[in-house]
């Protein structure tokens, strides 16, 4: 590797390293428990994103300001093993899992996409989805704070990438994605509102929309890409569900953010081989 490539290498890392850090700090700080549920029987509210960002981490137990010395992404946490400094309550392992699996997406997403625009849409997309599916395991909100704004960044970024790959059917495919992925959700909150919450609709929006790109802009491609990305959630979501009643008894919430999220991500980093087994190519 030349010396350049190097430099850009190491400073992707660390990019990523502080993405993944401040994924941790939305999900850790966004979500806040209510004294008694809300009008939609949800135990958790939001924060806005003026309070999330504003001043620095604390232990939720003693308060001490964690020093920037301790703030450095995986390291601090396996140096401290995982306690706080001052009064030695466990940190949550989301943030060590968190501070890991940001990268290693990012890093996937570029081994399969390369320096190419069709990387653009899933780099954008990994983070928030991160986000929403550990705070959807944490407290079973999925929040609009996120996904909204997420929603309308992903369409501009996808049009950008169409743009500048001179391929404007591809939004075509974000378009049909979306109504693949989300359609089916929006029935079943439709019939069953008990079963599934609307937050699960809006995040298989962003997913579906996502998901869409990456299929070379074919409808028939997409819808395929797409079932299967809807396909794996379920599969995964019948897993959790299972975990879920076996740990938490008959009256468990499952949360069913995190298999959206795995599903769109699995058909995304997989559309070529999945495509390709349909005769059809992935977007590249
Ligand atoms: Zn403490």
């Amino acid at each position: 590797m030349s010396p350049t490539a190097w430099v850009l290498l190491v400073a992707a890392v660390l990019l990523a390293a502080l993405v993944g850090s401040f994924t941790c700090v939305v999900i850790d700080r966004m979500p806040y428990q209510l004294d008694e549920p809300d009008e939609y029987g949800d135990a958790w509210g939001t924060r806005t994103w003026r309070e999330v960002v504003a001043g620095r981490s604390r232990c939720d137990t003693c308060g001490t300001e964690v020093r920037s010395t301790d703030n450095i992404p995986v390291l601090s946490y396996l140096l401290l093993r995982g306690r706080c400094r001052s009064c030695g309550t466990r940190i949550p392992a989301f943030h060590l899992l968190v501070e890991l699996l940001v990268p290693l997406l990012f890093a996937l997403a570029f081994w399969r996409y390369g320096w190419s625009w069709a990387l653009l849409p899933v780099t954008v997309l990994i983070p928030p989805a991160v986000a929403l599916a550990v705070i959807d395991l944490r407290t079973f909100i999925v929040p609009t704070r996120i996904i909204w704004p997420t929603f309308f960044v992903e369409v501009a970024v996808c049009a950008a990438a169409a743009g500048l790959l001179g391929r404007w059917d591809l939004l075509v495919g974000c378009a049909v994605g979306l109504a693949v992925f989300a359609g089916p959700l929006f029935a079943i909150w439709f019939i069953h509102p008990r079963g599934m919450g609307f937050g699960d609709v809006r995040l298989a929006v962003l997913v579906g929309w996502t998901t869409g790109f990456y299929a070379d802009g074919s409808p028939l491609a997409t819808g395929i890409l797409v079932a299967i990305a809807v396909f794996v959630a379920a599969v995964l979501g019948i897993v959790i569900g299972i975990g879920a009643l076996g740990a938490r008894g008959r009256k468990a919430q499952v949360p069913f953010g995190p298999s959206i999220v795995l599903g769109g991500y699995t058909a995304i980093v997989l559309a070529a081989p999945i495509l390709e087994a349909f005769g059809g190519t992935a977007t590249t």
